[in-house]
């Protein structure tokens, strides 16, 4: 157990690749306090599986473009586990596909909010407690490669995320180390909506190891990140594609 006695937070925890980080942390010895926007079934099956497994955990509901449920949710995790050395900054999201012509700045800014100033709102707010211990970003392969159709604001917003990593890591270095993951297709909702499946076909041929990426493999790599496994690494944003895409 790498984090035993160690707390981490991550936020959308309730499904996905956020359930997968929560789960994952907890089974390396962490307490664990998520976030949850809408799926609260999906919450409190995390927290039961990590009780199950005989490990801390909480869940607390919140729309993480507000500060003040930032707040509560950073607030409630020392209260409860009286310190912090892990973040994970999972929420994020495409909200919809749109083109340039076709965007409004309210739908620019809504997702700007979301992957960016979201993760902006938790470092800030995690910042006073994170003595020591990981940042880690979830960004993504469209903020290497402007992303797929209609996901311009969102590979914007991630792309920003990453430059939000190199940069906090020269700020906060020696004692807090910022990594970003830059996950291809992962097999998750987030396709499920906003993906064709003969697009997910194609690209799982064109991947080297010809397979969508599942949320354990994000979380395995998260880990990595979160531990002294990594006590070298800072500033990095690491791809996990399955050789879809070389940076
Ligand atoms: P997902 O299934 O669409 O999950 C999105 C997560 O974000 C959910 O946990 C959701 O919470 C949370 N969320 C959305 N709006 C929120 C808000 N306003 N406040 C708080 N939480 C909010 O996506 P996923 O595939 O697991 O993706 C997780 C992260 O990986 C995202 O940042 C995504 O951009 C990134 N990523 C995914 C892929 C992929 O291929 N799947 C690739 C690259 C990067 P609720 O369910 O509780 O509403």
């Amino acid at each position: 157990m790498k984090l035993k006695a160690k707390t981490a937070i991550v936020t959308g925890g309730g499904r996905d690749i956020g359930q997968a980080c929560a789960l994952k942390l907890a089974e390396e010895g962490a307490n664990v306090a998520i976030n949850y926007f809408s799926s609260s079934t999906g919450a409190e099956d995390t927290i039961a599986k990590i009780k199950a497994a005989g490990g801390n955990a909480f869940a607390l509901q919140g729309d993480l473009n507000s500060e003040a449920n930032v707040d509560a949710l950073v607030g409630k995790t020392i209260e409860e586990f009286g310190g912090l050395d892990v973040l994970v900054n999972n929420a994020g999201g495409l909200i919809a596909r749109k083109t340039i012509a076709d965007m409004s700045l309210d739908h620019w800014r809504a997702v700007m909010d979301l992957n960016l100033t979201s993760t902006f709102l938790m470092i800030k707010a995690c910042l006073p407690h994170l003595k020591s211990g990981a940042i880690v970003n979830i960004a993504s392969q469209a903020g290497r490669d402007g992303g797929g159709g209609g996901a311009v604001a969102y590979a914007t917003s991630k792309g920003a995320v990453m430059t939000l990593t190199r940069g906090l890591a020269k700020e906060l270095g020696p004692d807090v180390r910022v990594n970003a993951l830059c996950p291809g297709m992962i097999d998750t909702d987030f396709h499920n909506v906003f993906t064709k499946p003969d697009v997910r076909k194609n690209v799982e041929a064109a991947t080297p190891l010809k397979r969508q990426g599942t949320p354990a493999d994000v979380a395995n790599l998260v880990a990595f990140l979160a531990t002294d496994d990594s006590a070298f690494v800072t500033g990095a944003n690491v791809d996990i594609n399955g050789g879809l895409f070389f940076s």
